[in-house]
């Protein structure tokens, strides 16, 4: 796993068959058949305006076709292939997925099977249960049904059999057919944060903004660091700590040490260590001299003492991180995704890199650090990240997600209209 890996919810498709469906099918004693040269090839007149309307509804757009044709020596896969590309310069055609098999081949992909369907959803990383297909025939119905797709039957009366069970709309045309989808798929849907498997642990230094927090059950710990005591107007450190882990016993909470030679360092880091169970000693990852402190990590981490490794920015702090944490206590690494994102780079490459070189090490978590946007929460879910550490001013902004943006549009004029009378401003 690496950089591939799709960002956000699970798309969805609209797996078109070809002909009778995007182009006119041949019909001969009442059978469709496809057309056997470029020349033959004619648009259904409504194909552009549907696939425009799938398009814009977000949909991936996929021909699925049965092109038995060329497995009975009757058509050159060619002729299919330039047909497939005449189609692709007209329509918003995202691939094609073609099966050239016949019947007696045994293959997996002819519909009725799904496999056309499977293969744009390993393909497209799409959700099958929420997407559609559109067919003008019963075998394209039945790859639909046995794919978890929902179907829209075009029905040209040929003479042969309906799809039995029928499809879950049946319409006259292709248009028709999108219209259908648009109205029946539902909004996108944004995962409610409970349903999430990054972990929100909460970043700061105010005790009573703690205490909570630790009474929301969005928050599964957290961390501190000397910057944030420093904003709090803390001046003893050791008094506030055991303050702290007086009142938060269930999550586990980061206190980062502050000497800056490795003696020292790993004098203060046991220290911090016995003050409580659930304690993880924060090491960044050198001191001020640009020193590696993976002597004092792995010494600790040997010992038992929880570490969480911070200030970590590149794949090649990671791992040396992992390497002197590897075989010991849980442990954290803390890499500040939004620090990265604040220099023009895409931290999510870098996050995933992270996770691939912590792989092997289950008893070490990564930590998207930083975060700038409450949109971070979901990167760091959407590529596995452990867990994500949420300063109290992103955290009041969480009420946010999902809100309906018509409505967050007119509270905005709202804001401008009071403020502007506030103002009292006069043109
Ligand atoms: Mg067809």
């Amino acid at each position: 796993m690496g950089i591939g890996r799709a960002i956000g919810p699970r798309r969805a498709a609209v797996f078109l068959d070809r002909d009778g469906v995007l182009n006119r099918a041949l019909v001969r004693d009442g059978r469709p058949h496809p057309p056997q040269t470029v020349a033959e090839l004619e648009l259904e007149p409504d194909a552009l305006e549907a696939l425009e309307l799938l398009k814009q509804a977000g949909f991936v757009l996929l021909v699925a076709s049965n092109q038995p044709d060329v497995a009975r020596g009757t058509v050159r896969r060619e002729v299919v292939d330039a047909i497939d590309a005449k189609l692709a310069e007209q329509l918003p055609i995202d691939d094609f997925l073609i099966c050239f098999h016949d019947d007696g081949d045994g293959c997996d992909c002819r519909k009725p099977g799904a496999g056309l369907l499977f293969r744009g959803a390993d393909r497209y990383g799409l959700d099958l249960k929420a997407s559609f297909v559109i067919g003008d025939r019963w075998r394209d119905i039945a790859a639909g049904r046995a794919g978890g797709a929902a179907t829209v039957f075009v029905d040209r009366g040929y003479d042969e059999p309906n799809p039995d069970p029928p499809a879950d709309a049946t319409v006259g045309s292709t248009l028709q057919a999108a219209r259908w989808i648009v109205a029946h798929s539902p909004a996108p849907k944004i995962p409610a944060l409970a349903n999430l498997r990054v972990k929100i642990f909460a970043d700061g230094a105010d005790k009573a903004a703690i205490v909570a927090l630790a009474a929301n059950p969005l928050i599964r710990g957290f961390t501190t660091n000397p910057t944030l005591m420093n904003e709090a107007g803390i001046k003893d450190y050791e008094r506030f700590a055991r303050d702290l882990l007086a009142a938060i016993t269930a999550y586990p909470v980061s206190l980062e040490v502050f000497a800056d030679d490795n003696d020292e360092m790993l004098r203060q880091a046991r220290k911090i260590a016995t003050w409580g169970e659930n304690v993880y000693v924060k090491i960044p990852v050198t001191n001020t001299k640009r020193e590696t402190t993976a002597p004092v990590i792995r010494a600790l981490t040997a010992a038992g003492t929880k570490v969480n490794v911070t200030a970590v920015m590149t794949p090649d702090q990671v791992r040396g991180a992992c390497q002197a944490l590897a075989g010991g206590a849980p442990a954290c690494i803390s890499v500040f995704a939004g620090r990265i994102a604040d220099t023009g780079r895409d931290p999510i490459p870098i996050m995933a890199a992270a996770l691939d070189i912590l792989a092997p090490h289950p008893g070490i978590e990564l930590i998207w650090a930083s975060p700038r946007e409450p949109l971070n929460i979901f990167h760091a879910d959407s590529i596995g990240t452990h867990i994500i550490t949420v300063t109290a001013d992103l955290l009041a902004k969480l009420p946010l997600i999902g809100k309906d943006l018509d409505e967050y549009s007119l509270e905005t004029v709202k804001m401008f209209a009071r403020d502007a009378a506030k103002a009292g401003f006069a043109l």
